[in-house]
């Protein structure tokens, strides 16, 4: 078959986790089908992100080196369709990410690829490629082919490929980008509201907290709950629409996935689709709702029918 090209992404030299994730997908497609797995980074200094990039599977590293110190659609575009039309692939993988929006879809369309976004699942029917992504706010997952295309271009996901530890050996290989004409300049980057410091990606514990706390004055109650349990405090939508918390504590379709949770205490959440889609894997999920019908009893390993304020007290009383 033919190989898997993975395009890597940096941005102010840091190389994005999410293309190790994309290189892990492409490693696993490989050990049922035999591809080699390519992967390309575009870069001023490209040769700086080789040694990261040569994860065990890796076949090759192709350095492209580009007159732009940060992103443009227009380089990424043109010299991908350049190389993908050197090589071609049957599969080229990138991360869904805001960089890959401003050229993945446009590049498939010039090179008449298959094409499918936000993809979370990649297997194998035979010689007949078939994605996985969600469609109607994640309500439903849907299965694609791609039948008549030679080359398929996917956004992969982030935090869906746990990334491939052990190093690898890779050729390096260079491809000259060609002649391209710019239509736009990156300028400058216009840093969002501060975490404060607070990344749920990252939180090992979590404390959620949805609708059912009623109202605003009863958020510092499981804020300071949250602290003495050494959890760290997550939200549904609506409490960081009501701007009781900020946006970077919700979970959710529309907000962050806690991918590196193991214990998810949901206090008052209903269990949405949109929200299970951010802490559905957790392996352990404890759900605190008066309501014994709730969705979330669904995903969770342990179910309270009981009210929240009554298990709030009953914590504190146990870690104070
Ligand atoms: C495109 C799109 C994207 C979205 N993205 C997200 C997202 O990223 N994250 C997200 O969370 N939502 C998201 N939503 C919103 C989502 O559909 C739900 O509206 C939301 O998740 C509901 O939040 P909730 O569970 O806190 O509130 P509710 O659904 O109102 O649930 C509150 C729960 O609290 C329980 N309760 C009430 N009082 C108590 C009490 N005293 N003790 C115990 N239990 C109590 C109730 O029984 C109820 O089950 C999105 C929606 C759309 C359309």
């Amino acid at each position: 078959m033919a190989e898997i090209l993975v395009i890597a992404e940096q941005r102010r030299g840091e190389l994005a986790a999410a293309s190790l994730e994309c290189i892990a997908a492409a490693v696993e497609l490989k050990q049922s089908g035999g591809q080699s797995v390519v992967a390309c980074i575009i870069a001023q200094n490209p040769e700086s992100y080789v040694a990261l990039l040569s994860v065990a599977g890796v076949d090759e590293v192709i350095t492209v080196t580009s007159v732009e110190a940060e992103f443009q659609s227009d380089i990424f575009a043109e010299t991908l369709q350049a190389l993908i039309e050197q090589r071609q692939p049957g599969l080229v993988l990138v991360p869904h990410s805001i960089d890959a929006w401003g050229y993945a879809p446009a590049l498939a369309v010039r090179g008449q690829y298959g094409f499918a976004s936000d993809v979370f699942g990649i297997r194998y029917d035979g010689d007949d490629l078939v994605a996985t992504r969600a469609a109607y706010a994640e309500k439903v997952h849907v299965e694609i082919d791609f039948p008549g295309r030679q080359i398929v271009l996917l956004t992969v996901r982030g935090n869906t490929w746990k990334q491939v530890e052990e190093s690898g050996n890779p050729q390096i290989t260079e491809f000259a980008m060609p002649a391209i004409t710019k239509r736009s300049n990156h300028e400058t980057f216009l840093e969002p509201a501060s975490g404060g410091g607070v990344d749920i990606t990252q939180a090992e514990f979590m404390l959620s907290i949805g609708r059912g706390i009623d109202e605003e004055d009863n958020v510092e109650q499981f804020a300071e709950l949250a602290e003495s349990m050494e959890f760290t405090l997550g939200c549904s939508r609506p409490i960081a629409d009501n701007g009781w918390l900020p946006k970077y504590r919700q979970v959710g379709q529309s907000g962050k996935t806690v991918s590196s949770c193991s214990i998810y205490l949901a206090l008052g959440i209903s269990g949405s689709v949109q929200h299970m889609a951010g802490m559905k894997h957790v392996p352990n999920i404890i759900a605190v709702n008066t309501d014994p019908e709730a969705s979330i009893f669904s995903i969770a390993r342990y179910g309270v029918v009981a009210d929240i304020f009554d298990i709030a007290e009953e914590l504190e009383n146990h870690f104070d």
